[in-house]
């Protein structure tokens, strides 16, 4: 099975392995994040499919909010559309 960093590159064209943890991708949801966002993209990068059923991945507020959430300039929004997709793959929602 491909990595979750693959899946996300080849779907969406966002090269999660730019990311800094530097957690400055904060969104105003504060009751709809389990996550923050910064973990949620760090989760992709180690293939940890737990980020397949966070809370956070699957709040539409964030998911609104993410186009322009990152300062490094990936798109969080199109990466969470292709984990959704994905976790529907693997039959986790
Ligand atoms: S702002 Fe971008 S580079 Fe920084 S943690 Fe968030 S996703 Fe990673």
């Amino acid at each position: 099975m491909p990595t979750l960093k693959r899946i996300v590159k080849e779907a969406s064209g966002q090269d999660i392995s730019r990311c800094q943890a530097c957690l400055d991708c904060d969104v105003s949801c504060p009751e709809d994040i389990d996550i923050p966002i910064g973990s949620m993209v760090q989760m992709v990068m180690f293939d940890d499919e737990e980020v397949l059923s966070c809370r956070t991945l699957w709040s539409d507020c964030v998911l609104n909010k993410a186009r322009l959430a990152c300062s490094r300039g990936i798109d969080i929004h199109a990466v969470m559309l292709v984990l959704r997709q994905e976790a529907h793959q693997r039959d986790l929602v």
